[in-house]
């Protein structure tokens, strides 16, 4: 992955090194992805995508991309263009590796049937519930279903005629006939099959019964020679069926599953039911909304791959399910930017600063550096005049203690410019409000000059020159550190935050006007940007990745 490695020290690379010590899969590592295309990928998905694809680069190995599309009632092709996009854009390169569950029904029907023959499978006519009811507890066994003892040839029979479609949606299944008492109750006879009549996006209406996700995955996982199968801790009381189907079935140095952490960030929601319920009830703008924890939307927002990978590669792998602080995340996003970015001035909040001994109708310019950074980046030319906006909340009428911007008698720099010092200003008479801050430049003192110091740089644009450009300001989604603790008859919508969007008609250098789509930017003395895909030459937009300001490592600090 674009030369940076998996997570530091794991686990799960060190389960690797051994098996390559031991030659247990020929000295191959082969993992893959394996997302159910029933929605948009998250940030907690990059976490496995960093993951998956990293050890495999690390290893000389592969990394698959497969579609556990299964479920054939609540995916769309809409969810497939979007993860396919979403996992190159993060650096998983899959090659020619991509692959669908639903490529291996007929091979999973096979097994089945051979299960069946071999004893280990039998049609159930329970109804779905009744199979729930006989499950039994974690403390009781489950009862033998009264189906569960019928000959092969009444189970091939019937599992012909499931599969003709002679039955109707939910009237039985095939399950698997393992142990009704069991302390792990996946064990208990599980169902690998039901009956659905339903479109599916690649098989359309040639199957109407669909394998159930253990049935199908570590079988497809054994087809596609995959090695290590790495997946969130959730699965692991599956792991004893995983094993159990594959060894049914004559694999004996088969897949392995290893189970890892969920990353859980604060002041997010990361299940795929949630974030569906925000994009249908209209609560945000869309599966890319800026704010939204999707990788479009970090996309859209303005965050760089890299940072995504490093953040991922920072949390490594664990066994037990932690929560991972907001501005952990952004502090990667930061540190990425802060080397890849390019420099401009804008401004925000305008307030008209007079230049009043600087000539009318002048321009000059001056230089500025693209990026402290990275040397290579080079400079610009950037107009300066006699009329500049500056920030309204870099002038103070009458300044806090502590104050060392602009204020009247006091002088700061211009960035990349002169020494100015404020002299006056200009009120409006009705609302008291100032509306112009006048100043004089110092000529002497130009950038770059050896010249005297002032204890404040201040940035700003060239009234005559800047072009106008909407930027929107996110804040956090929600207003809670974990929204997903809902009281009793609430949901978790009830903790969206409802300023988390602020839209501002700013100013800013010329140089901007270039800006394409998903260009990114600081603004200097504020925050990263990001040109939104709505963003025109006509009609610029900008979306606030993140702020200057590190919070994250101030945390650390206190600790
Ligand atoms: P959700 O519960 O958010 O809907 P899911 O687990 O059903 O997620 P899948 O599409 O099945 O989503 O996930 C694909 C892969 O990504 C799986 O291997 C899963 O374990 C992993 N994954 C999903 N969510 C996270 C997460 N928060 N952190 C790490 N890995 C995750
Ligand atoms: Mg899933």
């Amino acid at each position: 992955m674009n030369n940076i490695d998996s997570s530091p020290s794991n686990f799960i690379r060190d389960i690797i090194i051994s098996d390559n010590a031991t030659g247990k899969h020929g000295g191959r590592v082969h993992t893959r992805f394996p997302p159910e295309p029933n929605g948009y990928l998250h940030v907690g998905h990059a976490k496995s995508i960093t993951l998956n694809f990293g050890l495999a680069e690390e290893f000389g190995g592969k990394c698959n991309l497969r579609f556990d599309d299964t479920n054939p009632a609540k995916e769309e092709t809409e969810y497939v263009q979007s993860i396919i996009e979403d996992v190159k854009w993060l650096g998983g390169d899959f090659e020619d590796r991509l692959f669908y569950a639903s490529d291996y029904f007929q091979q999973l029907h096979v097994w089945a049937v051979e299960l069946i023959k071999k004893g280990k499978a039998y049609v159930c006519d329970l109804s779905g519930d009744e199979v729930r009811e006989t499950r039994g507890t974690l403390t009781e066994p489950g009862q033998n279903s009264p189906y569960r003892d019928r000959s092969v040839e009444e189970n091939l029979d019937l599992f012909v005629r499931m599969k003709n479609g002679e039955f109707p949606d939910g009237a039985r299944t095939l399950r698997a006939k393992i142990d009704m008492a069991s302390p792990n109750l996946n064990m208990r006879d599980p169902v690998m099959y039901r009956i659905l009549h339903a479109e599916h996006h690649r098989t359309a209406n040639h199957w109407c019964i669909y394998p159930m996700y253990d049935w199908a995955h570590g079988q497809c996982d054994y087809i596609e020679g995959i090695t290590h199968s790495i997946c969130t801790l959730e699965f692991e009381s599956h792991r004893p069926l995983y094993d159990w189907f594959l060894e049914q079935l004559g694999v004996s140095s088969g897949p392995q599953q290893i189970e890892f952490d969920r990353l859980n960030l604060t002041y997010t929601v990361m299940s795929k039911r949630k974030l569906l319920q925000l994009v249908q009830q209209g609560l945000v703008e869309g599966w890319d909304d800026p704010r939204m924890p999707t990788i479009s939307g970090m996309r859209r927002r303005g965050y760089a791959p890299g940072g995504l990978r490093n953040f991922a590669r920072s949390l490594g792998v664990s066994k037990t399910n932690g929560i991972t602080e907001f501005e952990k995340l952004e502090y990667y996003i930061r540190e990425d930017l802060n080397r890849t970015a390019q420099r401009v001035m804008a401004v925000l909040r305008p307030l008209k600063l007079v230049l009043t001994n600087y000539p009318e109708g002048q321009v000059e310019f001056v230089e500025a550096v693209n990026n402290p950074e990275d040397a290579s980046a080079g400079t610009r030319s950037v107009p300066f005049s006699r009329e500049l906006w500056i920030e309204q909340e870099d002038f103070r009428e009458t300044p806090p203690k502590g104050y060392y911007r602009l204020y009247p008698g006091n002088e700061v720099r211009l960035r990349y410019g002169y020494i100015i010092k404020c002299h006056d200003v200009v009120k409006d008479p009705s609302t008291g409000e100032i509306t112009e801050v006048h100043c004089t430049y110092d000529p002497q003192t130009r950038s770059g000059q050896q010249t005297r110091k002032v204890k404040s740089t201040i940035h700003w644009v060239s009234a005559a020159k800047a072009i106008p450009v909407e930027v929107r300001l996110y804040e956090k989604l929600f207003t809670v550190e974990n929204p997903n603790d809902v009281p009793e008859d609430g949901d978790f919508t009830m903790y969206l935050n409802p300023r988390s969007l602020e839209v501002l008609q700013a100013k800013a250098e010329p140089s901007l006007a270039q800006a394409q789509p998903g260009d990114r930017y600081q603004f200097e003395r504020l925050a990263y940007f990001c040109a939104d895909k709505s963003s025109t030459a006509e009609r610029l937009v900008f979306n606030r990745t993140v702020e200057l300001r590190d919070t994250w490592a101030k945390l650390q600090k206190q600790t």
